[in-house]
């Protein structure tokens, strides 16, 4: 293992603790790798994202964290349900229609808390978790990342040169906007405002932990996450200029939407609201590159899409792991090139575009659940491979051919439509 020092390069260095910087570093320092973490925050510390999609099991499995999880409080999910602008309940889609045994079930999760399992996890795998420091740059020689400055802690800075750099920053990015990658999606200018109340109404049983999104006319919908403590989040997602009017105060529009949605309201009837609300005007963005000599980026740090099917942790666990493999694979070949570390992207990339285009269907107000399971029964269970995450590496050609018979496909993302973003 190398040690770290001014002159001797550690193998790896992270920048960001979130689930995806802890999944890979954690997955590293296990294969012997030497692996510092910067982490700018103190653990625990809030973060938005609690409901987990069941293709993270064998993640989680990997990590070693199932015992924890299953120890925890958090509620089990079995299940998602969508649910009209009416207040028309629709069939929940239980994952274990197409999952069996155990692994159809996960968790909602509090993220403060299952941030700080993922990092613990981290450090008692061998992770040298430098906290709170922050990363101040990547430097580069040439176009390969060589190493990271770090705040001293004292006025100074100080540099970690490393063979291989990740970034894990979240939605900082901060390779991307170093080098001003970071790209508007386009046709997706969503926002949210969320918040949390306490005692609102739980189904029962097996639908107790589930996820219900309730829709609201044109094309926003709330999302209803059961927490521990009788804490449940709820938020809601629409059009940025809908949502954040001249006022710019979260709790007056989220009260409003609130209203407007029956069925969330009868559920929040006898609820307190616990904590402030929330707000981010702009929901998606990606990079154009996602890695490069020296260096790789995953989880939120690469792009983020939409909250709508809860597929954020799962691809920042999924995108740690497979980032982990090709850097285990990179080091031991002594090729930290683009093509090594980025070897995981294509496929990665094709199972997030299923997504994205079931995001744009979504939106689209041709489309509805109902309407795409009674017309095309025979897709029901590709339907619910993409809701459990079950999409990488996987043909889905003749699902996105039903799709786009009934909400056409959205241009690709790589358009010259698209804008450099600074955030
Ligand atoms: C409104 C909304 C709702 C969502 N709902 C869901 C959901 O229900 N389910 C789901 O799966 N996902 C959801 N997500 C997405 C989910 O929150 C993210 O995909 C997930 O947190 C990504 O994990 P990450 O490790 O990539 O990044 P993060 O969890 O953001 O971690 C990045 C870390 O990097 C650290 N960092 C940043 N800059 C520096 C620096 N310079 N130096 C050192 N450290 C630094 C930060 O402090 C942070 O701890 C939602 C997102 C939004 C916006």
């Amino acid at each position: 293992m190398n040690s770290p020092s001014a002159e001797t390069p550690v193998d790896v260095v992270v920048i960001g603790g979130g689930p995806a910087g802890a999944a890979l570093a954690t997955l590293l320092a296990k294969q012997q790798h030497s692996c510092v973490l910067l982490e700018s925050a103190t653990f625990p510390r809030y973060h938005i994202g609690e409901s987990l999609i069941p293709h993270t099991y064998a993640t989680l499995d990997r990590l070693g964290l199932l015992p924890k999880l299953k120890a925890s409080a958090f509620p089990v999910k079995h299940s998602v349900r969508f649910v009209s602008p009416s207040g028309t309940d629709t069939a929940p889609f239980y994952f274990s229609e197409t999952i069996s045994g155990e692994r159809a079930l996960t968790w909602q999760v509090e993220r403060s808390e299952f941030d700080r399992m993922c990092l613990d996890n981290a450090i008692e795998s061998g992770v040298d978790v430098r906290q709170p420091v922050r990363a101040q740059e990547v430097r580069f020689e040439g176009d390969r990342a060589v190493g990271v400055t770090v705040e001293n802690g004292e006025g100074g800075s100080d540099f970690i040169p490393a063979r291989v750099v990740v970034d894990a920053s979240g939605r900082v990015s901060m390779i991307g906007s170093q080098r001003g990658l970071k790209i508007d999606v386009p046709g997706l200018n969503k926002a949210s405002i969320w918040t949390y109340f306490r005692g609102g109404r739980r189904r029962e049983g097996i639908d107790e932990g589930e996820t219900t999104v309730f829709m609201i006319p044109e094309r926003g919908w709330f999302w209803y996450i059961p927490l521990p403590d009788d804490v449940v989040s709820v938020g809601v997602v629409a059009d940025a200029e809908y949502l954040f009017d001249e006022t710019k105060k979260f709790d007056p529009t989220l009260e409003r939407e609130i209203n407007r949605c029956v069925g969330l309201s009868e559920c929040l009837e006898d609820a307190v609201q616990v904590g402030p609300a929330h707000g981010l005007r702009r929901l998606a963005y990606y990079n154009t590159q996602v890695a490069g000599d020296g260096w790789v980026m995953v989880g939120d740090a690469a792009g983020f899409l939409d909250p709508i099917y809860s597929s954020g942790l799962f691809l920042a666990l999924a995108s740690g792991e497979l980032a982990a493999d090709c850097i285990h694979e990179a080091l031991l070949a002594n090729d930290t090139s683009a093509g090594r570390l980025g070897k995981f992207s294509d496929t990665l990339w094709e199972g997030i575009e299923v997504i994205r285009r079931l995001i744009y269907a979504f939106y689209d107000p041709a489309f509805s659940f109902h309407k795409f399971d009674e017309q095309f029964p025979d897709q029901r269970n590709a339907l619910i491979d993409c809701l459990v995450g079950d999409v990488v590496g996987r043909d889905m050609s003749s699902f996105l051919d039903c799709l786009a018979r009934m909400s056409p496909p959205p241009a690709p993302l790589f358009s010259e439509d698209s804008e450099v973003v600074n955030t």
